[in-house]
């Protein structure tokens, strides 16, 4: 008995390590079957361009200040997603009411002050150990004398996004339809500044890292480049492919089901000049071997400069690509299997 099964396994193994790379890819592809279509678009409808446009119009209005890491107007915004947060009564993994997971001065390069990132999580009822981060960093440029860099696209898009996330994936909670895995979401700091929160993030994890099976990061989502003028249906995907096959397929088939946007690969791209997988916080956990996205919308004249404003947004645009990334993320909370780090065939 004990050496047949041997052998069939050996036999497996075999004709396994025959099949071609193509093979292997189109395998993943085909495992990958989103049920429930129809319960994950009522989720997905509660993300609206109305709800996300007055996050981003709020979020980077003059009371933030620009939101520079460690000054007042930073605060000021941590305090509004916090306060949407217990609004919402999504909670934090830190315990009631401690959104915030504080970051020392000493940790900062320059003379940046302590800061924090804002945490919140709903509990997976399944695999309550195994999380999902999804995230977008909440600090900016700050001002100078002459203007307020008020950061809408750089990343009040982003921020709306987890936030109109977060709230239907409470909804779906309410009526039924917990996460398998818990799915905590994090507004980092400090991303202008050399990722430091997610840096710091990834040193001192609230999931230990090797039970956080994914992060979906957000960074510019709203606004359209010139690259896609004449067709503004498209978001950037960043990271998918390079370590875990299913991530890439999971994200081409939540497109298929629920968004039809072009997916554009062009900077994800190992040559690519501008190295945008190493630029934003997902980076601190793909160097941990942690799979990760980063949705993007490319660079455009306001980036980084106190033009980068609400009212240039393309907000069914933001809608269209927040529920692609909802429609994703609700796939790897519910699948029966842990998503695969297989390091990209
Ligand atoms: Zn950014």
């Amino acid at each position: 008995m004990k050496t047949l099964l041997v052998a069939s396994a050996l036999t497996l193994v075999g004709s396994c390590a025959t099949l071609s790379h193509k093979e292997k890819l189109q395998n993943v592809k085909d495992s990958i079957v989103f049920d429930e279509i129809a319960t994950i678009k009522t989720y997905a409808n509660t993300i609206t361009s109305e709800e996300l446009s007055t996050h981003v119009y709020r979020f980077s209005s003059d009371e933030f200040e620009g939101r520079r890491a460690g000054e007042v107007g930073h605060h000021k915004a941590s305090n509004y997603i916090k306060e949407y947060y217990i609004s919402q009564d999504i909670g934090s993994p830190l315990g009631a009411n401690n959104y915030y997971q504080l970051i020392p001065e000493s940790y900062f390069s320059d003379d940046i002050k302590s800061s924090q990132n804002v945490v919140a999580y709903i509990k997976g009822e399944v695999y309550p150990d195994e999380v999902l981060i999804i995230s977008a960093h909440s600090d900016h440029e700050g001002f100078t004398e002459e203007a307020i860099y008020n950061g809408a696209d750089d990343n009040g898009s982003g921020t709306a996004a987890v936030l109109e996330m977060a709230q239907a994936f409470k909804i779906a909670k309410d009526q039924g339809y917990a996460p398998k895995r818990s799915i905590m979401f994090v507004h980092f700091t400090g991303e202008e500044i050399n990722l430091t929160g997610s840096r710091f993030y990834a040193k001192h994890p609230i999931f230990s890292l090797e039970d956080t099976v994914a992060n979906l990061n957000i960074d510019m989502i709203g606004r359209v480049d010139d690259v896609h003028e004449d067709n503004p249906n498209y978001v950037y995907i960043i990271g998918a492919d390079r370590l875990s096959t299913e991530l890439h397929y999971i994200s081409e088939a939540a497109n298929d089901n629920f968004t039809n946007l072009e997916l554009d690969y062009r900077l994800n791209s190992n040559n690519d000049p501008n190295q945008y997988y190493t630029r934003s916080d997902h980076y601190n956990f793909a160097q941990e071997g942690v799979p990760v996205i980063f949705y993007f919308n490319g660079t455009h004249d306001d980036y980084h400069e106190p033009t980068d404003t609400a009212d240039k947004l393309n907000y069914p645009l933001l809608q269209k690509r927040t529920q692609l990334i909802f429609s994703t993320a609700w796939y790897i909370a519910n699948s029966d299997k842990r998503l695969e780090v297989d390091l990209a065939y």
